[in-house]
């Protein structure tokens, strides 16, 4: 009774903030502090329990044989189903045709963006924590707290360590602040909600949507849900024999977060939190959840395809079998690369039409829209990192000889 009561507060809130976006954007905007509240909280959360729950994760694997099992399952399983959300978006914006009812030249549009991957990969390991924590660099933080929890779990201490008790008690006490923000993911969804609406310019924003792009709005939001609510569930119940529905339906605060937030690492707690309680292993959960979050990207990645063949057609260039190969592996590399924050996808993107020729500038065209579709891209790329974690959750299940009802 509860949980219904919960779940209508939820959906209302989401179709609340449409409309109040939508009809009274001042009033939105006015009001908007209560959504920053909302993010401000997950924010302040998502830090400290990336790092302890990595750290806890590691220190309950107990030996490093175990954090490889987890790690290269993760990392297969994130390649499987990313390439398959590339292929899903090419079909679809070939099929759909989106770009051939607009034409563009370029010349009017402008956004500078650049992007570089030796960057990123230098800034996998960050020269000082401190300033990648103060930065919010999600990506390093990871980083470094799996080296120092893999050098802690190396030395053979012959005790239950003292950091080793302090970190499971911090793991705790921060799900149950998660939790507490949970709550208020009905009043949050709804503020956010409205005030991107009420920023686009309230009511035209939703038309812009659905006429000037309309057909491409469709195509990406098509694949998405084909790869999300067809293709991952698919997977899901072929490595676990389980109903992917009944999961979705309980971790689908996660996906309002998401969508409300566009940042699938400042819904991670969320993603967390209802993950553990939707059965998934907790030594998983803690320890692929944040890294999915930051290279598991199967929304993006398909996006990415999606939108660059779409300016590819729009600007009437035609692409050949090996350019299709080259979107391919680039929108691949660019969902790894993106950030787990609002619109990072269009950053890196950058690498994508490169590769084909396409006028980065043609970015600028899909910025109308792209508040949007980051929405339920973001969405995707949280249910793809719950989902590869049950599926990892259960495989270690029946390896060790214990599944769970
Ligand atoms: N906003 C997305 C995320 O946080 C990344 C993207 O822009 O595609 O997952």
């Amino acid at each position: 009774m509860m949980k219904e009561r919960f779940l209508l507060f939820m959906v209302g809130g989401v179709v609340l903030g449409f409309v109040t976006g939508a009809l009274f954007p001042t009033f939105s905007k006015e009001t908007s502090f209560v959504g920053e509240l909302f993010l401000n909280a997950l924010k302040m959360v998502v830090l400290p329990l990336i790092t302890v729950s990595i750290a806890n994760a590691i220190f309950k694997m107990e030996t490093l044989e175990r954090f490889r099992q987890i790690g290269v399952r993760a990392l297969l399983y994130y390649t499987l189903t990313t390439a398959l959300a590339v292929v899903t978006g090419i079909g679809v914006v070939l099929l759909f045709k989106p770009g051939a009812s607009v034409s563009f030249s370029g010349s009017e549009f402008h956004r500078e963006v650049t992007f570089s991957f030796k960057e990123l990969i230098l800034s996998l390991i960050p020269s000082n924590i401190f300033k990648a924590f103060v930065d919010f660099d999600v990506l390093p933080v990871i980083v470094s707290t799996i080296l120092f929890s893999l050098a802690f779990l190396s030395v053979d201490w012959n005790r239950k360590t003292v950091l080793h008790q302090l970190i499971s008690e911090l793991d705790v006490a921060l799900l149950k602040l998660t939790g507490w923000v949970i709550s208020l993911v009905p009043v949050g969804v709804c503020s956010l909600i409205a005030t991107k609406v009420a920023e686009m310019g309230g009511a035209p924003a939703l038309k812009t949507l659905f006429l000037s792009l309309g057909v491409y709005v469709l195509t990406v939001l098509t694949g998405l849900f084909i790869h999300g609510f067809i293709t991952l569930p698919l997977l899901y119940f072929l490595f676990t024999r389980k109903n992917p529905y009944s999961l979705i339906n309980r971790v689908k605060e996660a996906l309002l977060t998401a969508f409300a937030t566009a940042s699938s690492s400042a819904t991670f707690p969320v993603t967390l939190s209802r993950s553990i309680a939707a059965g998934i292993k907790r030594e998983v959960a803690e320890f692929t959840l944040p890294l999915g979050a930051t290279i598991n990207m199967d929304g993006t990645a398909l996006y990415e395809a999606v939108a660059a063949i779409f300016l590819a057609q729009s600007y009437g260039i035609e692409l050949s079998l090996s350019q299709y190969v080259a979107v391919f592996l680039t929108a691949t590399l660019a969902a790894i690369g993106a950030a787990g924050i609002p619109e990072a996808g269009l950053v890196t993107m950058v690498l994508v039409l490169q590769s084909i020729g396409v006028p980065t500038e043609g970015i600028g065209i899909i910025l109308a829209v792209d508040w949007f579709l980051d929405r339920c891209r973001t969405a995707i790329n949280v249910l793809g990192d719950i989902i590869a974690a049950a599926v990892i959750s259960r495989q270690l299940e029946e390896r060790d000889g214990r599944v769970s009802p």
